[in-house]
This record gives C-alpha cells, structure tokens and sequence, in this order.
C-alpha cells in the first residue's frame, strides 16, 4: 500500500470503504510495531495518525534502545532482560538506524551504585540481556576512567564502568516500521484522528475519523468524517490513551495513566566535548542523565517530573533547563554550560501507569493492555526498546479472538531499508554511493547522512537526485531538493515540520543551520506541491512556531 502524500485520496477512500481485521489508533512507535506484527499475519490492517508520524512521545525520547540498566536499581530483573534481548533484534532488524554506543559510566562518591555494586549490575545486565563477548562490560580504575573522560571532575570520581547501548532515531524507526507495515499491504494514514467510536450491540466496530490535515492551516477542508470499520480496534495512543478511553462507552475504568515530562537540551558539541557517552548521576536527587554526542552537537537528558498540563505540546522549560545544565556542571566542572549555549531542546511524556504513592522516577516502564467490554484494546506503558514485543504480545490477543493461528514472525522482519547483514556492509553499500555521487556532486558527509537515515533506501533517493541533477546545481540544494522529494513520495511528509523534524530531526540536531535553510526548503515544497503563495507561508508560518517552541524557555529568563 502507498506511503506517498500524493496519494492521500485514494488512501482516505480505502480506509473508509474497506472492512479491516484491525484498526490501530496512534502512529507513534508502539502503533507502527502493531501495524507490522498484524499485517506480517495476513491481517487486514488500517492505522491512523491525529497528527504526523512520531509527533507524539515516539519523536521526543532519548533515541536509545536500551536494556534500561536503571530498571535494575528497581529490581525490576524481567523488564531488563526483556528490552535487552529485544536490543539485539531491533539492530538486526534495522541495523541503519539502530547502533552499539559505547557508554561510559563514571562511579562518583554520593553516586547512585557504588564499585562494587556497578560491576555486579553491568554483570547481571550483561548476563540478562545475554550480551554478546565484544560488548561486555569493563570496569576501570579511577585513573583510567580519568584518561578515558578528561572532562570528569577527579575529587569525587572513584572508577568506572564501560558497556554498550545502542543508539537510533525514534522517529526513524517508526517510519521504517510503519513503511514496512504499508509495503506488506497495512493502510496507514497521518492527520487522520479518531474522534468517536461507532457500536453494534454493545460492541465497538468502527472509529469516527475525520481529516486533520486542513488543520495545519494549508490544505483545503476535506469530507468531515468517514468510519473505519474494523473487527478489533486498538488504542495506541501514547499519552492520549485515556483521551481515546475517554471517548468509548465504557470510559476509564481501572488503571489509568500517569503522564511525567521529560525533557533533553541540545549544545553545540564543542560545548560538552566528551569522548563518548556518558551515563552520569545527578548526584541531588540520585537520577541519572545521559550525554549523547552526536555528530556536531551532544545532547543531554533527561528530567522526569509530573505533567498535568496539555498533552498536545509539551516543551521544556526553565526548570528543566536549568536542571539538566546543573547536572553537567556538576560533573564536568570545566565545561561551565550556560542556558546561552543551548542550541535546541525537546519534550516529551511517558505514558506509564499510575500506581498510588510512587514518584515519576519510581513509577515502573512496564507495559500493559487494557480490554473495555465493549471490546476496544488499549496498550499502554513500555519503552521504545520493547515494541516488537509489545506488539507480539497485543497481535497474539487479537489472532486468538479473531481464531487465526499465525505466528509473529517480526523477530526476523527487516524494517524498511534495513537489508544490511553488519556493519561491514553498511560501510561498503556507502562507500559505493559516495564514489557514484560525485558525478552529480554530493558529498560524502551527505550520502553517510542518508545511509544512516534511509539505509538501502537511499539509492531510490539517489535516483531522483540524478533526475533533478539538472534543475538543481548547486549541490546543496539538489541534496535537500532529493531528500525532501523522497519524503513526500515515500514517507507522508505533508509539511515542513513533519520533514525537518520527525524525517530528518533537523530542528533538534542542526538547528541553526536552519536559520538559513527553512526558507529554500519552503519554496521546493511548494513546487513540489503546487502550492500557492498563501499556502507556502502558511506552511513557512507552521514551522516557525515549532523553531521558535523549542526555545521558548528564554522567555522565562529574567
Ligand atoms: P506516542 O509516540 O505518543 O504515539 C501515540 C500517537 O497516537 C501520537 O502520535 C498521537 O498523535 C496519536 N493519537 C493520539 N490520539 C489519537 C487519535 N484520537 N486518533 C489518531 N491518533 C491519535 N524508550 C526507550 O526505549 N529508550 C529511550 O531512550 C527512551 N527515552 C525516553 C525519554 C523520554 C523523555 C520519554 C518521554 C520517553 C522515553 N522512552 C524511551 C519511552 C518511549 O519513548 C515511549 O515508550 C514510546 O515512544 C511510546 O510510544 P507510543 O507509540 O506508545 O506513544
């Protein structure tokens, strides 16, 4: 089934005159994962996004799949093993947007695990999460962590641990899930909300749905609703998955969730010069943040606080800021960050569940499904790093009641682009292009850029740049005028913000190579759309709040 925002109409028609198996509600990482496990079982499958892809929780984490070494401070020994195991498969699966990350976690006085208790929980994890040889833990000295870590302030240090997470774009991966899903015949839509739900004899059969996309303010109104008529429906709706509740005639019974905010800042990585990442402690309230250096910039988070505000649009504020920044300076005493050396931030809430007198901290990733009577399905919780089992688990439920008996076979499912069998691989596939695109002028910083984006899928990217090799010559722009015509074709890119922040998360790691570039990228997208010039500033007008959003918490300063 298409994946292209040219073909919106003919999805839209699909949606509401086809009878599907299931209708997944959410387009975040945990509705994509459902997409795929069903339609890779023959099902029959619709999904619908209110806003873009990833727009909700799934574009705002800490980009890591990881066998959350922290759950083991909460004994929780199930958890760890699970999403340590799925660590593996979700690289094999999509080793593009998914790889090891050398981590370093520096063992302080006042830290939250001692020596000794560091090298047993990096054991125990290595051990659960069935590590393979080359990535096993190491402790270091006092002065080895020192050499390794310059930055790190030596009073308080007493040692280290390294191990390896793996690292990824959470946006990517749903993407590549949710392309994959639709190349398997699923019918995805974006701007597409569930605003009801529809019953026969007390049992729900269809979702309300209406089109969102004139909501951006550039598209012209559509039909008000269609119904989505499906045999089970599910609630995957991240943090709105009690909002979606809501709606049902059953309403919020039982557990509910419990929203906290948290929130990364982004610095130029001259600014935070560290070798590798860091897994550190905040030594006044005993959480750990990450440092993620990646390409020019590194980025840090995360705070984890209540949220009760509106879900819509999270974004950071001073606290948080300040919070984070606090915390280097407390560790990387030289740095001296300040709030001007903020390049870009972005929020995000985790939709856990609440459980009566725990702190945001405290509160377990577990994942968890709720069936109402009226027979809507409700999964909630989790992590980035266990969907396909989460999926799994939600997929199995629905084939038994459906009667069909097939099993998962996503453990082996190549998301899309993903057709790399190591590293090796992915290192040869580029050198290749590299060497092809000089013809036409990109460069190599370019090609490793998209390899790691769009992986064996580049080549179609490659394709349209030979093709508008002529009516781009600059090589700048032939590479953004390619990308950008790839994502509207192959990946549902409706506006600026949907491209340069869930396809590309440009507004969070070069943000200010944007001050130059949102303009040109404007003005190709409304050729590319055939825009007018009210629509190409409505669009220009969209992103611009989004640019300014992220940094927003200036405001706040005296
Ligand atoms: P979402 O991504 O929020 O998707 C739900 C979607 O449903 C949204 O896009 C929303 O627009 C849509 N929707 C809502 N209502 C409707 C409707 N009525 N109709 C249609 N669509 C609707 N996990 C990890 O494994 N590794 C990490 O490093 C990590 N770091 C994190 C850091 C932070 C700060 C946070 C907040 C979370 C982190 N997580 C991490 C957890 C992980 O990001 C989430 O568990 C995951 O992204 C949740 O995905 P989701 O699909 O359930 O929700």
């Amino acid at each position: 089934m298409s994946f292209s925002a040219l073909e919106r109409s003919q999805i839209w028609e699909n949606l509401g005159n086809e009878y599907f198996d299931v209708l997944i509600i959410g387009g975040g990482i945990t509705g994509a994962g459902i997409a795929l496990d069903a339609v890779s079982r023959g099902l029959k499958v619709a999904l619908i996004e209110k806003n873009d892809f990833a727009s909700g929780t799934s574009s705002r984490s800490t980009k890591l799949v990881h066998g959350g070494l922290r759950y083991l401070k909460q004994f929780e020994f199930a958890l760890v093993r699970d999403v340590g195991l799925e660590r593996a498969i979700v690289c094999r699966n999509a080793p593009h947007v998914v790889s090891p990350e050398r981590m370093l976690l520096p063992i302080v006085e006042g830290g939250s695990l001692g020596k000794t208790l560091s090298s047993i929980g990096l054991w125990v994890y290595d051990f659960l999460a069935k590590v393979p040889k080359e990535e096993r833990r190491k402790m270091l000295s006092k002065e080895k962590t020192s050499t390794s870590e310059p930055l790190l302030r030596t009073d308080i240090l007493k040692g280290g641990g390294v191990y390896y997470e793996y690292r990824t774009d959470d946006a990517r991966l749903t993407i590549e899930t949710l392309k994959r899903a639709a190349e398997l015949g699923a019918v995805c839509l974006n701007y597409a909300e569930a605003k009801g739900f529809e019953y026969e004899q007390g049992k729900i059969n269809a979702a309300r749905v209406q089109d969102m996309l004139s909501d951006t303010g550039i598209y012209p109104k559509k039909a008000p609703f269609i119904h989505i008529k499906a045999k089970k429906i599910i609630n995957a709706a991240g943090p709105w998955v009690d909002t979606l509740r809501s709606k049902d005639t059953d309403g919020i019974k039982g557990k509910r969730l419990h929203l906290t905010k948290g929130v990364h800042i982004v610095v130029p990585k001259e600014k935070l010069p560290i070798q590798q990442s860091v897994y550190f402690d905040v030594l006044k309230d005993k959480r750990m943040v990450f440092a993620i250096p990646r390409g020019k910039i590194t980025y840090i988070g995360t705070t984890d606080t209540n949220y009760t505000n509106g879900i819509d649009n999270p974004v950071a504020n001073y606290a948080d800021i300040n919070y984070i920044i606090e915390a280097v300076n407390e560790l990387f005493p030289t740095v001296r960050l300040t709030p001007d050396d903020v390049i870009s931030t972005w929020a995000g809430l985790r939709p856990l569940i609440h459980e009566e007198g725990k702190s945001p901290s405290e509160l377990s990733r577990k994942d968890e499904i709720f069936i109402a009577p009226s027979g809507l399905i409700s999964m909630a919780g989790g992590k980035l790093t266990g969907y396909r089992k989460m999926s799994e688990k939600v997929v199995n439920l629905v084939c038994k009641d459906l009667g069909i008996k097939k099993p998962c076979i996503t453990k082996g499912l190549r998301l899309s682009g993903g057709n790399f069998n190591s590293a090796k691989e992915i290192q040869h596939f580029t050198e290749l292009r590299i060497g092809e695109a000089t013809q036409i002028g990109l460069s190599a910083a370019v090609i490793t850029d998209w390899v790691s984006k769009y992986g064996t899928n580049t080549d179609l990217i490659l394709e349209y740049a030979y093709k508008m090799a002529r009516q781009y010559t600059k090589p700048a722009e032939l590479a953004h005028a390619a990308e950008l015509k790839y994502a509207i074709e192959q990946e549902m890119v409706y506006t600026l913000s949907d491209y340069l922040v869930r396809r590309t998360g440009r507004l969070y790691f070069e943000r200010p190579s944007l001050a130059e570039w949102q303009l040109p990228i404007g003005e190709m997208m409304s050729q590319f759309f055939n825009w007018t010039e009210e629509q190409k500033l409505r669009n220009l007008a969209l992103f611009q709040k989004e640019y300014k959003e992220v940094m927003n918490w200036k405001t706040e300063i005296k």
